[in-house]
This record gives C-alpha cells, sequence and structure tokens, in this order.
C-alpha cells in the first residue's frame, strides 16, 4: 500500500505549517515543532508549528485588537467574504481533500463529501449574515420603547476536533465570521494541516488581518488555559470529547465565559419489527463505518427486535464483508484507518471487555498486521448492559448488536446513559416514530435515516454531550450577544 508520488509533493510542501498570527504567518516560539503522520502509512508527513502559551497569547491579543474593526464592517461585507471562501473552496477542493485524507487516513471520496459539506456551512451562514434581527416595540408598561439588537459576542475561542477536521472548524468560524467575531482557532494535533490550509484560504477570501489566528500546538493544554482564562476571550466554542469539554468548562467559569460545547455521544439505534430492513441496513452502514466509525453521530448500540436479529446479522455482514480497506489515497479504498494508535487501542479494550462480558464475536475483532492503524469492521452480538460498549462511545467501525422485545423497554435501555446527541429509530409506523422521537433524550434524532448533521438544522446535544447548537440560525446565536436598550419618550 503506498501513496502515489504525485500527491506528497504538489500539495504537502506548498501547504501551511505556521502559525496564523495578525494575518502574518509565524514560526512558534524557538521554531518548535511537532510531527504530523500519515494513519494509513504510520510514516510522518511533515511537521508543524507547536506553539508556546507566549505564541497563544499573542494569537488572542491579535483577536482582541481586530475585534471592533472586525464588527464594523457590514454584515453585507462579512458575507462577501463567506461569498469569496465559498469560491476558493470549490478552486482548492482537490487540495484540500488531499491534504484531509492524508492527515486523518479517510478515503478521498469522503475527504471530497467533507469539502461538499464544508461549502454548504459556508453557503449558510453568509445567508444568516445578513439576517440577523433585532426588535422595536412599545414599552407596555411606561411612555417608552424597547429596543432589542444583537451584537458580535467578541473574540472566540474554537477549539476542534481530528475527526472531521474542516466541517467541525467551519461550523465554528463561519458563524464567528458571519456574526463579526475574531478568533484563534486551535485544532487537533493530529490534523492541523487542513484547518491551516482552510485559515489561509479565508485571508485570501478577504477576512482582515487578526480577525481569524490559528495556533497549532502538541500541549493543548498548557497553550489553551491561559487563554480561556485570560479575560479576553467571551467565547469558548469547543468540539471533543465529554471529559476535556468538562475541563474546559471548569476553566472557562472563571470568567464567565459563554460556553458551546459539541460533546461525545452514545446513539442507540432502533430497528422496530415493523422497520424496513434494506433501508436500516444502509442507513447503518453509512452512520457506523462513514470516518471508520470516528463519528460522534455513530450509532454505539444498535438495538434490534428479536424476531429480525438473525435476518439483520446476515445482511449487515453480508455488507461489511467486501469493504476494501486500506490507504485514503488508494482507489477503491472504502474504509480506512483509524486516526491513530491510541484509537486503535481503545477499540481493542472494547472489544474485548465486551466480548469478557459475554459478547459473541461475529467478525472481525483484531487490528491488522500491516503498518499503519488499521482496524477492521467488526460485528458484536447480544452485548450484556455490563460491557462499557454500552456506557462509552468505541469510535471505531465495531457494530455492536442488542435484541429487544418491547417498545418501553428499548426507549428505557436507549435513554439508561449519561449522553444524549443523537439516537436512530427505524420503524414505518408513524405514531410510533413520533411517540419515540420524543421520548428519546437526545439533540438530534434519525427517523429512518442514519444521518442528521446539516448546515440548515440546529445539531447539538443534550445531558452530557453538549451546550448550544451548531447551525441553522442558532448557529449564529452562539456568537451573538442580545442587547436590549430602554427608550423613555
Ligand atoms: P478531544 O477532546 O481529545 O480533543 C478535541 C480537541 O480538544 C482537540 O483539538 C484537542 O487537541 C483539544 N484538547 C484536548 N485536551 C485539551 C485541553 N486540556 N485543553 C484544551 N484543548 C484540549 O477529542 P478528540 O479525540 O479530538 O475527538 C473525539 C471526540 O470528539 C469524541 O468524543 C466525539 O464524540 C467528539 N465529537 C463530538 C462532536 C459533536 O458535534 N458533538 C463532533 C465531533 C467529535
Amino acid at each position: 500500500m503506498t501513496v502515489t508520488a504525485s500527491v506528497r509533493p504538489e500539495v504537502l510542501p506548498a501547504a501551511p505549517k505556521d502559525l496564523f498570527i495578525d494575518g502574518v504567518w509565524t514560526k512558534a516560539a524557538e521554531g518548535r515543532t511537532f510531527r504530523v503522520l500519515d494513519p494509513g502509512t504510520g510514516e510522518v508527513l511533515c511537521t508543524v508549528a507547536d506553539a508556546s502559551p507566549a505564541d497563544g497569547r499573542r494569537a488572542l491579543e491579535a483577536a482582541v485588537a481586530a475585534q471592533s474593526a472586525f464588527a464594523a464592517l457590514t454584515p453585507r461585507e462579512r458575507q462577501q467574504i463567506l461569498h469569496r471562501a465559498l469560491a476558493l473552496v470549490a478552486e482548492r477542493r482537490e487540495d484540500l481533500a488531499t491534504i484531509l485524507t492524508l492527515e486523518s487516513g479517510k478515503p478521498l471520496h469522503e475527504s471530497r463529501a467533507e469539502l461538499t459539506s464544508v461549502a454548504e456551512w459556508i453557503q449558510h451562514f453568509a445567508e444568516e449574515a445578513v439576517r440577523v434581527h433585532g426588535s422595536f416595540q412599545e414599552n407596555p408598561g411606561v411612555n417608552g420603547r424597547m429596543i432589542v439588537t444583537k451584537q458580535p459576542i467578541g473574540p472566540s475561542i474554537l477549539i476542534t476536533p481530528w475527526n472531521f477536521p474542516l466541517s467541525q472548524a467551519v461550523r465554528k468560524l463561519a458563524p464567528a465570521i458571519a456574526a463579526g467575531c475574531t478568533s484563534v482557532v486551535k485544532p487537533a494535533k493530529e490534523t492541523p494541516l487542513a484547518v491551516l490550509a482552510f485559515v489561509k484560504l479565508l485571508a485570501d477570501a478577504g477576512v482582515p488581518p487578526g480577525a481569524v489566528n490559528a495556533v497549532t500546538t502538541s500541549e493543548s493544554n498548557a497553550v489553551m488555559e491561559p487563554l480561556i482564562r485570560s479575560g479576553l476571550a467571551r467565547k469558548l466554542s469547543f468540539t471533543g470529547s465529554t471529559p476535556v469539554g468538562v475541563r474546559l468548562l471548569e476553566q472557562a467559569a472563571e470568567q464567565v465565559l459563554s460556553c458551546s460545547m459539541e460533546l461525545g455521544g452514545n446513539a442507540p439505534f432502533i430497528v422496530f419489527e415493523d422497520a424496513d430492513l434494506d433501508v436500516a441496513v444502509d442507513s447503518l452502514m453509512v452512520n457506523k463505518m462513514w470516518n471508520c466509525g470516528q463519528t460522534c453521530t455513530s450509532a454505539n448500540r444498535v438495538f434490534v427486535h428479536a424476531t429480525l436479529m438473525d435476518e439483520f446479522e446476515r445482511r449487515v455482514t453480508e455488507r461489511l464483508a467486501p469493504m476494501v480497506q486500506g490507504h485514503g489515497m488508494d482507489d477503491g479504498v472504502t474504509l480506512g484507518p483509524l486516526v491513530n494508535e491510541r484509537q486503535v487501542r481503545h477499540v481493542q479494550a472494547m472489544v474485548d471487555d465486551a466480548v469478557g462480558h459475554g459478547a459473541r464475536l461475529v467478525m472481525g475483532g483484531h487490528r491488522l498486521d500491516r503498518p499503519g492503524t488499521f482496524y477492521p469492521p467488526t460485528v458484536l452480538r447480544d452485548v450484556p448492559a455490563s460491557a462499557e460498549l454500552m456506557r462509552e462511545e468505541v469510535f471505531g467501525p465495531v457494530v455492536a448488536l442488542i435484541p429487544f422485545e418491547e417498545e418501553t423497554d428499548v426507549v428505557q435501555r436507549a435513554n439508561d446513559t449519561d449522553y444524549g446527541l443523537v439516537s436512530y429509530v427505524f420503524t414505518e409506523s408513524l405514531r410510533r416514530a413520533v411517540r419515540v422521537a420524543e421520548a428519546l433524550e437526545s439533540g438530534n434524532v434519525g427517523l429512518n435515516r442514519g444521518t442528521v448533521a446539516y448546515a440548515a438544522a440546529p445539531f447539538g446535544g443534550t445531558k452530557r454531550s453538549g451546550l448550544g447548537r451548531e447551525g441553522a440560525t442558532e448557529g449564529i446565536e452562539e456568537f451573538l450577544e442580545t442587547k436590549f436598550v430602554a427608550l423613555q419618550l
């Protein structure tokens, strides 16, 4: 398995690898760098700047200095920046997709799909930029008027994960720009390159110096905690794991920072006895195997009505067996590697734990013996409630099948988790669909479909899955502050 020779020389040498502070590409203090690996080979792709806390501080100070001028741009001017960014995404699509695949491992067709989604999010928030409304009304109690306006919340810290490096970053950057907020974005150390390339694209689209700054670091806590506690920022928007989110919320409490948190999930996927099995299996394939299962919306617990279980298992294994696992740049590959060794160890431990608690291993279950961090499609059946997999997300290509018989019982088991990001329901009964969708304790529900995230929809979690929403009008509201002006006549 090799990466074709034409790919690296063309894209990687030209890709930005430094910090972007106040409109200038800058080396980290003392020229420090860290390595970015190709998960498909385990080899080093390149090195990028490893910011110090002082570098991070300079980035945030640049965002603070740029805030009032950026907020003073008209909404139409900020919209035009986003429209130019949209055109540049189309122009640079192949380069960006290649970078995504090289650093994250996902197959090239998935990276291209991520770029389609990025374009949709930019388009959406370009439209939102000019639709921020206030109100003007009589004050019912006194001789006066009530004016309500929305203002940019202020300099924002954006921290993003490695699983969808670009589409997760754009969910924050596009609304921040639309709302008139300056920012410091910090991508995950596994996948810094796509975000740096995107920040360059934003600068080329006309984002003024200081309005978007990018900091890459191998020491996230050391660099970001002082920024969060500094009092210079007014917003923290984070996507990542729940334990890190909880830690950041504690840090943000000191300055009472406005926080948006897109955290982990433990999605139930419920297939009722009256489901269309073709639809359910198709949906599960996309839901579970996209990005090798490293998706916060991925089904963690697949509850299948006992009468369908044998047939469902047969169809799922039949669909998984011919998947082609390999380097994301190679033709015909349908499943890439996991992002790093840590993920491989995590997935292996979850599978071993489930088997240890009595689950039956139907297929897969052991990492592939080849360079890179490959874990095969895996199916477990009759996973018991005592397995770790029932409580924490596996974040890998593992289908955990659990039988059920009664609707009330499966809803209760689906809700028996600290998380509440997304749930999936498969049934041909409209009444049951509505009843169960309303009873499930999650921010999003997929009814007879396995994907739920769209730029025009408010996406977010309940319980330990998060705070706030990304997408829709709610997504820009996260970057706006409401101001009330009491006017005396
Ligand atoms: P992670 O929490 O380890 O890291 C997320 C980001 O936070 C990265 O940029 C990381 O470098 C940074 N980070 C880590 N520790 C930090 C600290 N102490 N201070 C500041 N920054 C820190 O998560 P991950 O492993 O990159 O991503 C996987 C997790 O993200 C999964 O739990 C997944 O469910 C979740 N996720 C959620 C959503 C959503 O929309 N709810 C979307 C994608 C991923």
